[in-house]
């Protein structure tokens, strides 16, 4: 059995990350692909639910985690942290299935240090000022919050070069048949193809 591939997706608040990897999620079996879910000492948004979206936690619990050298990566991003637990991850990536990290430039920078095979996709936005648009939401918001946001979003893109893949998501379809190109191709690479149909090479090379 080939390792499954960790994935890190990041993405500036606004430029449809989460919608991206929930419509991929759709065209992928579970046994094929799975995400992570981070725990988060940010408080629960309407319709969110614990270990769905996050794993709620006091920042307690969260120092206490820390110590105990449970987060394969965490950071603190606009002020909440967050962090993905190594439990789960090696386990689920043994088994030959792909797993999905959505999560920040830092937490990006901690995984590749310690798994160089992670494969990185930055997610931007079309314009300046579709992210202007996205930003504003449902128009509820001060221009000093707005402001902070795209201060934010212009922190986070700063790092699109470290990636590997770049998405620019224009046409959403575009975009998402992207996103699948690039799970196909590395599911394609020698080292799992080679795992994956042994026994037809053993097969095919014998006298
Ligand atoms: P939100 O609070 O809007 O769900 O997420 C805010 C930001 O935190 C997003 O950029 C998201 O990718 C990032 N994030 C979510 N989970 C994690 C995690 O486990 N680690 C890190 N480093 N960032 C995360």
């Amino acid at each position: 059995m080939a390792q499954g591939t960790l994935y890190i997706i990041s993405a500036p608040s606004g430029a449809g990350k989460s919608s991206l990897i929930q419509a991929m999620l759709k065209t992928q079996p579970l046994y094929d692909t799975q995400v992570s879910i981070s725990h988060t000492t940010r408080g629960m948004r309407p319709g969110e639910q614990h270990g769905e979206h996050y794993y709620f936690v006091s920042k307690q619990e969260f120092e206490t985690m820390i110590e105990q050298d449970a987060f394969l990566e965490h950071a603190e991003v606009f002020g909440n942290y967050y962090g993905t637990s190594r439990e789960a991850i090696a386990q689920v990536l043994a088994t030959g299935v792909d797993v999905f990290l959505d999560i920040d430039w830092q937490g990006a920078q901690q995984i590749r240090q310690k798994m160089p095979s992670a494969r990185s996709i930055f997610v931007l936005p079309p314009s300046k000022e579709e992210l202007d648009r996205r930003l504003r939401g449902r128009g509820q918001d001060s221009e000093e919050v707005i402001a902070r946001r795209m201060a934010q979003a212009v922190a986070e893109m700063s790092h699109y070069a470290e990636y590997d893949y770049l998405i620019v998501n224009d046409d959403f379809d575009l975009a998402l048949s992207d996103l699948k190109t690039i799970i196909r191709a590395e599911r394609l690479r020698m080292g799992r193809q080679k795992a994956r149909h042994d026994a037809l090479i053993s097969k095919l090379l014998a006298d």
